[in-house]
C-alpha cells in the first residue's frame, strides 16, 4: 500500500474486519459496523516473537532513519484522516466535528511529528581531568501497549511513537470496545514501517494479562483503570518489567472568588465535557467559591445547553453517546443516586431512553455534598457535580481528599494566587484557567492512584529506554 494514497472508509473497514469475530456496533445507533478479529494467546506469542526478531534491526538504523519513518507515518495518517475519523466516529461514538474524531486523528499526526522532532535525551553527565561520563538512553526491547476505548487512536500513538523513536518494537493490545480504530491506525502506520516493528493483536479476556507476564516483553505501557493498573503492577513483578501506568483520575477544579463567570464558562465546559466526559484528565469535580457559585452555575448552564449532542456523523453535533453500556450505567447510576440524595439538577439528568443509542444528556448537578458518590467516584461521562465552598483551605483539602491525582485546575483572575493554590494540589498536572489540554512537548503523568511514569517530550523518550552510563 502506498502510504500517501488516501484510503476510503470502505477500504479501511475491509482491511480491519473479518466475516466472523466480535460484532462491533455504533453506540449512537446500534448499527453493526463489522466484526473485529479475536486473536488468541498464541497470536500474542507470535507477535512478540516477530517483534523480538525485528527489534535489533530497527534499533540498528540511524536515529535519522527512524525520525524520517515517523514523519512518513504522520503523512500517511494525515492522508487518510477522513477514513480514520469516520471509523473512529462509528466505533467510539465521538462526533466527526468539534474536539473529537478529526481532532483525534490530527493529534496522532501531530504527536508522531513532535516525537520525531524531540531532542534525544542524554549527554555528558560529569567531566574532570580523569573521568568523562556519558549517559545514553538505549532501547528497552519489546514494548507491550494496552490502551483504552476513550481516545483509542491518540493514546495508542502516545504509546507507539516514542517507543519506535527509541528503537523498540511494539505489540499493541487494544481495548475490546474499540479494536477496529486501533487496527485501522496500525494499518496506516504500518504502510510506513518495516515489517513486524508494530503489531496490533485484538482480543478479549486474557491477552492483556498474557502480555503482562510474557518474558519477552520488556516494558508495558498501560492506560486504563486503577484496578487493572494494580493487577499489571502485581503480575509484571515476576519479569521485572518497566511500567508506565496512566490510570484513572477524578480531577478537581477550584474556582476562586475573583473570576468573571461568563469568561470561564466555555473553558470549564470543555474541561469537563470533552469527548462527552470520557477523558481521564477531564474536570470531574468542580469546587466553586460561594461568592460566585450561583453565577458560575448559571453561566455553565447557559453555555452547556447550546452544545448539540447526537450521532457523530451529523456535522452539527459536538457531543456524542457513551461508548458502551457499562459506562452508561455507571453514569446513570451515579446521577440517579445524587438526585435521590437531594442534590439539585441544573441541566440534564433525564435520559430519554428511546432506544436510539447510548446518549446520556449533558448534566450539571449543584448543591451536592463532597462525599456524594457522584463527586467521590470517577463517573467518566457527561455529568459534572458542582460543590460550594467558602474556605479555600477546605476546598484544597476536598480536592486532595481522594486517592487519585492525574490532573487538577485553578480558575482565577490573579495568576499569582492561582499558582500558589496550584502548588498545594496533589496532581501530576495543574492547569490554570483551563483543564485537560495536553501538548507533545510537556510531560504528562499521574501521581497517587493515577499511576506513575511520564509521557511526552524527552521525559517520554526516557521512559521507553534504559539508561546506560559510559564512564571512561
Ligand atoms: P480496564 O482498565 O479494565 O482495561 C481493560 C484492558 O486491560 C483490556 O485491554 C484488558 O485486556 C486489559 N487487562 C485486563 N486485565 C489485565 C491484566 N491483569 N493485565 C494486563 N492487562 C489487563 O478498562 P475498561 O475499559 O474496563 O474501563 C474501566 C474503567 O477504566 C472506566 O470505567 C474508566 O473509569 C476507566 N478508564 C480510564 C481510562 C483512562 O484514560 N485512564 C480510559 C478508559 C477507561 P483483556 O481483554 O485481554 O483482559
Amino acid at each position: 500500500m502506498d502510504a500517501l494514497t488516501p484510503l476510503t472508509y470502505k477500504t479501511l473497514l475491509s482491511k480491519v474486519t473479518e466475516t466472523t469475530g466480535r460484532p462491533m456496533h455504533d453506540p449512537a445507533t446500534g448499527d453493526l459496523i463489522g466484526h473485529a478479529p479475536v486473536r488468541s494467546i498464541s497470536d500474542v506469542d507470535n507477535a512478540v516473537r516477530r517483534a523480538r526478531a525485528a527489534q535489533p534491526g530497527w534499533a540498528a538504523r540511524s536515529d535519522d532513519e527512524r525520525v524520517q519513518t515517523l514523519l512518513h507515518a504522520a503523512d500517511a495518517v494525515e492522508a487518510s484522516t477522513e477514513a480514520l475519523a469516520e471509523l473512529l466516529c462509528r466505533e467510539q461514538g465521538k462526533p466527526l466535528n468539534g474536539p473529537n474524531a478529526r481532532f483525534e486523528v490530527g493529534a496522532c499526526a501531530a504527536w508522531l511529528r513532535a516525537t520525531a522532532g524531540t531532542p534525544l535525551p542524554g549527554g555528558t553527565v560529569f567531566e574532570d581531568d580523569e573521568i568523562h561520563a556519558e549517559l545514553h538512553y538505549r532501547p528497552v526491547g519489546v514494548v507491550g501497549a494496552i490502551g483504552p476505548w476513550n481516545w483509542p487512536m491518540m493514546i495508542t500513538t502516545w504509546q507507539v511513537a516514542p517507543s519506535l523513536r527509541m528503537g523498540n518494537t511494539v505489540v499493541v493490545k487494544p481495548s475490546e470496545y474499540t479494536p477496529l480504530s486501533v487496527l485501522a491506525l496500525g494499518e496506516v502506520l504500518n504502510s510506513a514501517l518495516p515489517d513486524d516493528v508494530l503489531t496490533v493483536v485484538p482480543g478479549e479476556g486474557d491477552l492483556g494479562a498474557h502480555l503482562t507476564t510474557h518474558p519477552d516483553v520488556d516494558k508495558l505501557m498501560f492506560t486504563g483503570s486503577t484496578g487493572t493498573g494494580k493487577a499489571i503492577a502485581r503480575d509484571s513483578a515476576s519479569t521485572l518489567k518497566r511500567l508506565t501506568l496512566e490510570l484513572g483520575g477524578n480531577d478537581a477544579g477550584i474556582v476562586l472568588p475573583d473570576v468573571d463567570p461568563s469568561k470561564i464558562a466555555e473553558g470549564l465546559f470543555w474541561g469537563a465535557f470533552i469527548n462527552t466526559g470520557q477523558t481521564c484528565a477531564a474536570l470531574k469535580r468542580l469546587y466553586v467559591h460561594t461568592d460566585v457559585y450561583d453565577q458560575v452555575c448559571a453561566a455553565l448552564v447557559e453555555f452547556a445547553r447550546q452544545m448539540p449532542m447526537g450521532p457523530g456523523l451529523d456535522e452539527q453535533n459536538v457531543l456524542g453517546p457513551l461508548q458502551n453500556k457499562a459506562q452508561y450505567d455507571i453514569v446513570a447510576g451515579l446521577v440517579d443516586a445524587a438526585i435521590a440524595s437531594g442534590a439539585k439538577v441544573l441541566l440534564g439528568g433525564d435520559p430519554a431512553n428511546d432506544g436510539g443509542g447510548l446518549f446520556y444528556p449533558t448534566t450539571l448537578v449543584a448543591d451536592i455534598d463532597n462525599d456524594n458518590p457522584l463527586v467521590a467516584q470517577e463517573q467518566f461521562g457527561p455529568a459534572l457535580p458542582i460543590v460550594r465552598y467558602s474556605d479555600l483551605d477546605e476546598a484544597v483539602a476536598m480536592a486532595n481528599g481522594l486517592d487519585v491525582g492525574l490532573g487538577a485546575s485553578v480558575w482565577s483572575a490573579d495568576p499569582a494566587a492561582a499558582r500558589s493554590v496550584a502548588a498545594r494540589l496533589e496532581a501530576g498536572t495543574v492547569w490554570i484557567n483551563s483543564h485537560g489540554g495536553v501538548h507533545p512537548m510537556i510531560p504528562f503523568g499521574g501521581i497517587k492512584g493515577s499511576g506513575y511514569g511520564l509521557e511526552f517530550g524527552s521525559e517520554g523518550l526516557k521512559s521507553v529506554s534504559v539508561p546506560q552510563v559510559i564512564n571512561g
